[in-house]
């Protein structure tokens, strides 16, 4: 019998809510969007700041739900450009673009230079009685000349992390998750319930 509580995973993203899960297990049962019963869940995401728009879609969620939650909201961010493309990562290159036109756009945008960049990931806890947590995550590393590897999504193909000769998109997806900014985003969230 599963006698942990259940927590409300702001994500239908079936590789995400396996992490997660994965990460979570030992304390909460991680259900996604559908899974508790929710349809249309699409708030807009209008936050200058990762924080901003993890707090909005967690807000949303626990209003719906009204009991504990946890969203993500990550990105790429590029310090030598100002840290862009940050919370417009998925819309970098418009609102229709592909992760190709946005990736393609940074590579012009940085004339092919190969320069530090880190992907960030902002967790936001709402528990049983509204208060909410934030819990980050960084993943550190340096942004290609040239794309390559077909793993993984957004970004990917042009991030290789410290420590590592290949893209991320070139690892396979358990070392991806190994070493994510969602990874120890997760693991700063789970250390908040068993410390
Ligand atoms: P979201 O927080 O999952 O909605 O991610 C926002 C955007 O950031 C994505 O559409 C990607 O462009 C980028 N991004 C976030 N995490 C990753 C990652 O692990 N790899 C590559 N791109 C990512």
């Amino acid at each position: 019998m599963n006698t942990r509580p259940q927590i409300v995973f702001a994500s239908n993203n079936s590789k995400k809510l396996v992490e997660a899960r994965s990460i979570l297990e030992s304390i909460y049962d991680v259900v996604g969007i559908d899974q508790a019963g929710i349809s249309g869940f699409d708030p807009e995401e209008t936050g200058d700041t990762f924080d901003e728009n993890a707090y909005i879609k967690a807000k949303t969620l626990y209003d719906m739900v009204k009991r504990p939650v946890f969203s993500d909201d990550s990105g790429l961010c590029v310090p030598i450009l100002g840290n862009e493309p940050g919370v417009r990562s998925s819309r970098y290159a418009g609102l229709e673009a592909s992760d190709t036109d946005n990736y393609m756009l940074l590579l012009h945008n940085l004339k092919q230079q190969e320069v530090p960049a880190f992907f960030h990931c902002c967790i936001c806890h709402i528990n049983d009685t509204g208060e909410h947590y934030f819990f980050e995550g960084k993943c550190e590393g340096k942004i290609t000349r040239v794309p390559s590897g077909t793993s993984g999504f957004g970004y990917d193909p042009v991030f290789v992390p410290n420590g590592f000769d290949k893209t991320l998109a070139q690892l396979s997806p358990e070392v991806k998750n190994s070493i994510s900014h969602r990874y120890f985003a997760l693991k700063n969230f789970l250390a908040f319930f068993t410390k």
